[in-house]
């Protein structure tokens, strides 16, 4: 068993688009393709960084964004608040809403 190997954090692609993002238009270079955190500037390396996939910018260029841990999982905890008031599902019945339940084990994952 290995303890010093750090499991990088995958994002299900189905929620990548729930996390709130800084402004997109206005992101300087270096977090416009990911070798720094798109919220907090931190420098990232490959044990640190959570990819948060390809976009397009507003430019028309490709975004490659990545987060560090810390502000994935505040993001991952804010669209996990905000998302029952945007879904069906949560105002019918919570329990079965798989992207609630997907936002929980990722946040859950990333507290590790
Ligand atoms: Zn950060
Ligand atoms: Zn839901």
């Amino acid at each position: 068993m290995t303890t010093d190997a750090v499991a990088l954090v995958d994002v299900p692609a189905q929620l990548l688009p729930l996390l709130p993002l800084p402004d997109l238009d206005a992101l300087p270079d270096a977090r416009a393709r990911g070798a720094e955190c798109v919220w907090s500037g931190e420098p990232l390396s490959t044990a640190t960084a959570v990819d948060l996939g390809e976009r397009p910018s507003p430019h028309g260029t490709t975004l490659f964004l990545r987060g560090c841990q810390p502000c994935t999982l505040r993001a991952v905890l804010g669209a996990h608040r905000a998302h029952p008031g945007t879904c069906e599902q949560c105002t019918d019945d919570p329990t079965l809403c798989e992207t609630r339940r997907a936002l929980r084990a990722l946040a859950l994952e990333l507290r590790r």
